[in-house]
């Protein structure tokens, strides 16, 4: 495991002003939209400052830039492969036979495939999250150990991936923050985020292509969002960068009760026709209760609107289909230049499938040895399905002789370097404790076109979250994660 990485000021601070910052951080935070709605008392009429890190957290400007020119080439290599029917198919083909989720998901593929697919352009607003994963060698005994950090992939989102406000705020927090602190000279070191704009560029840019001024644009949404700030604060993009279009939030079930098509398969609700769908849900067997939602969603992906993400693409981010691209030539299906490939290569962790074969029965093997240097994963989105530690010797155990096995892969666990600082989390005590932490980067990027053509591919900002060393997730809703920002350093 690594020793710390530097923090922004030498911890602890007095705790006066500790408790000043604290105070002025919530404050900034809840007026300025750093929010979610609580789980314990729901209500629509309150909500509350979403968990922060006091501090940004220091990273090498280097490797920033790094992993924001990677996301260009993962977006290309995953479009192309949403677009290979083929390799989704070798992919999900023994899968969908144990896991219904999935079977349900590419069934209604195979079925609008069948048909004729009514809108062959999808839009993507991806992000790859990444970790780095340090060495734990270090030249001559020197603290300096940043040299020895690589990125390594933590999953690919291509269906509802978030925070694409909640990111840029977190830096705007963090750079009132650091005025507060008359650490004016350092503000320069937050990057610019610009993620919400792009995002919904990508949105605006596919409802042009729609080409109808009058369709409006779909936000799908769970029946009850706590992650309201995030959404809500793109459907006021949108409406800032487009005053003149319309924007609809529904749920599954409303587009069942209240969807249809035309004879052109145009996807009308309640009178509108839609030419954007932004899929805020969708991606966990509990969003679909019955089976009116799974009708909804087959709705969907039959009508002429475009989708965000189609149905190809949201099956190309199953941990399945990464793991498949793990494997030795995978990527050279997709990508033909040699450097490319290699920047992929170097981000990718061993990922294991869990087939009744050789390669499957070294995972178990594996898995069995030395639980605590792996992660167990479903082909679930959303957080909170993956199996950590000890727990994955109990679950191999329970699996390795059923057919279900093969619907989870085992991952390398990454360990990255840690850092101090204080975890704000509403309504924990003062002062708060300073905690060992660890950071998970996303970048988010825009990609759009059909079988034949890329028309944009572009990266668009970040966000950083960190959780606490000893959690395994790092949920910020759910978890023990909470909004950070990058403060580059040389
Ligand atoms: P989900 O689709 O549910 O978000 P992820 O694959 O992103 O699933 O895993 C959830 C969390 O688990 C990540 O955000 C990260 O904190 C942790 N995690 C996942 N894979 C790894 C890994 N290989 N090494 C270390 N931590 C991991
Ligand atoms: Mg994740």
């Amino acid at each position: 495991m690594c020793s710390s990485i530097p923090t922004i000021i030498p911890l602890p601070i007095p705790e006066q002003e500790l408790k000043e910052l604290v105070s002025k951080g919530k404050d900034w935070a809840i007026m300025h939209g750093v929010s979610m709605r609580t789980k314990e008392q729901f209500s629509e009429d309150t909500i509350t400052f979403a968990p922060f890190v006091l501090f940004p957290s220091t990273m090498p400007k280097k490797d920033f830039q790094h992993a924001v020119e990677l996301q260009t080439i993962f977006q290309e290599l995953f479009h192309k492969v949403a677009y290979d029917r083929e390799f989704l198919k070798m992919c999900l083909e023994n899968i969908v036979q144990v896991d219904e989720f999935t079977a349900k998901l590419f069934e209604i593929y195979e079925t609008t495939e069948k048909e004729g697919v009514s809108q062959s352009i999808g839009l993507g607003l991806f992000r790859c999250d990444y970790m780095l994963q340090c060495n734990d060698k270090r030249k001559d005994g020197s603290d300096d150990f940043y040299p020895f950090c690589n990125w390594k992939l933590i999953e690919i989102n291509t269906i509802a991936a978030g925070f694409g406000w909640l990111g840029p705020a977190s830096g705007l927090l963090h750079r009132y923050i650091l005025q507060e602190m008359n650490q004016l000279d350092n503000i320069k070191n937050l990057p610019v985020n610009n993620a919400l704009t792009g995002l919904c560029g990508g949105i605006l840019e596919a409802w042009e292509l729609y080409g109808n001024s009058s369709a409006v644009i779909l936000i799908l949404v769970e029946d009850i969002t706590y992650n309201i700030s995030d959404q809500k604060f793109h459907e006021y993009t949108l409406k800032e960068m487009n005053p003149s279009i319309r924007i609809i939030r529904r749920n599954l079930t409303q587009i069942y009760y209240n969807g249809e098509l035309n004879e052109e398969n145009e996807l009308i609700i309640d009178n509108n026709i839609v030419g954007v769908v932004y899929f805020r849900t969708g991606y966990e067997p509990s969003q679909y209760p019955t089976e009116n939602e799974w009708s909804a969603r087959l709705l969907l992906e039959r009508s002429k609107a475009i989708k965000c993400p189609n149905l190809q693409y949201h099956l190309a981010g199953t941990k399945k289909v990464q793991q498949e691209l793990s494997k030795p030539g995978a990527i050279e299906r997709f990508i033909n230049d040699e450097k490319k490939v290699k920047l992929i290569r170097n981000v990718f962790v061993n990922i294991y499938g869990l087939e009744f074969d050789e390669s499957g029965e070294e995972a178990v093997r594996l898995a069995l040895e030395d639980p605590e240097r792996y992660i167990l994963k479903p082909q679930r989105e959303g957080g909170g399905h993956n199996i950590y530690g000890k727990r994955i010797r109990q679950y191999i155990d329970k699996l390795k002789n059923t057919k279900e096995r093969i619907a989870w892969i085992l991952m390398e666990k990454i360990f990255p370097p840690i850092i101090k600082g204080y975890m704000i989390r509403p309504g924990t005590e003062h002062p708060p404790p300073i905690t060992d932490m660890v950071s998970e980067l996303g970048i988010f990027g825009v990609i759009m076109g059909d079988s034949t053509r890329i028309i944009s591919n572009r990266q668009v900002g970040h966000m950083l979250r960190t959780k606490v060393e000893s959690a395994d997730e790092g949920g910020v809703a759910a978890g023990l994660g909470a909004l950070d920002s990058p403060y580059l350093i040389d």
